[in-house]
């Protein structure tokens, strides 16, 4: 009984036809359509008032559809940098939510407001020259996943983790005498160990971290997410490494400051990608 279940799925037409309907409510409007393929305009209002057109094509082959501009002609082609993948395809995996495919119309509007935010993004970098680094976002989905993981663990522990995530000041660090332990640091200054087999925080008597005053071990379920946190962090900066080793002989666009690839023109100093740099 479909109608009992709900992971029923939506044909790619019906997902095709929730996102039509949502585009003029999002700065948006469908040009054309050809089957499961929109062609569509968007006006993107900048904080400035400008606005900028971008013609998009957007193909819905399953519920989280591919969308490039039709003509490439504010974005380059490839820049992993910039969150776009090989055909000029938009990378809109989000870190800070789960793949979120499109069955409704509340999700297909999220799905709009997270393509403008990804384009409001696109021209910021354009004018910086680098990715903004107030919004950090994973690059390839596996990364992805475990930075959602982290904002997770983050945000259950308050605001202050919240806050020394979103700053990049948090590394996961396993030193080599002790290999069974996982150090979470801010900047230099140790936070707390976590036991890797176990996955627990290994002072567990210590005040929680969210500042409630408790002992960590009887903070709703703090210690958990506090021995997650540097796992999930390990595991991103891991995915983030295999993505550009696997895209390490690609070129990219050139148009950055600072690309971990190769550059079209002249052959800058390459940085990793998890360099944290002062915001
Ligand atoms: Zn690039
Ligand atoms: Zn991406
Ligand atoms: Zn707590």
């Amino acid at each position: 009984m479909w109608w009992s279940s709900p992971m029923f799925a939506l044909s790619n037409g019906q997902i095709a036809t929730l996102i039509a309907e949502q585009a003029e409510a999002h700065e948006a409007s469908v040009i054309s359509r050809s089957g499961n393929v929109l062609f569509v305009l968007v006006r993107l209002r900048r904080p400035s008032g400008k606005i900028v057109r971008y013609h998009l094509t957007i193909e819905v082959d399953d519920p989280e559809p591919d969308v490039r501009e039709t003509t490439p002609t504010h974005l380059p082609v490839y820049c992993p940098n910039r969150h776009i993948n090989g055909g000029g395809y938009f990378c809109l995996s989000f870190p800070e939510a789960d793949p979120l495919p499109i069955a409704d119309a509340s999700s297909a509007a999220d799905w709009w407001k997270r393509l403008l935010k990804y384009l409001n993004l696109q021209e910021a970098t354009s004018s910086l020259r680098r990715w903004p680094s107030t919004h950090e976002w994973a690059h390839g989905r596996d990364a992805a996943l475990h930075q959602g993981r982290a904002e997770r663990c983050a945000a259950a522990l308050g605001p202050r983790f919240v806050e020394l995530l979103g700053q990049r000041r948090l590394k996961a660090v396993r030193r080599g005498g002790a290999p069974t332990f996982l150090q979470l640091r801010d900047r230099g200054r140790r936070l707390y160990s976590v036991w890797v087999q176990d996955k627990r925080v290994a002072t567990l008597r210590q005040p929680c971290l969210c500042g409630s005053g408790l002992p960590l071990v009887a903070c709703a379920d703090h210690a958990q997410r506090a021995a997650e946190l540097p796992l999930a962090l390990e595991a991103w900066t891991r995915e983030e490494k295999r993505f550009w080793d696997l895209n390490r002989e690609r070129t990219c666009c050139g148009g950055l400051r600072q690309c971990p690839l190769r550059k079209a023109e002249a052959a800058g100093p390459s940085q990793p990608p998890l360099t944290a740099r002062a915001a």
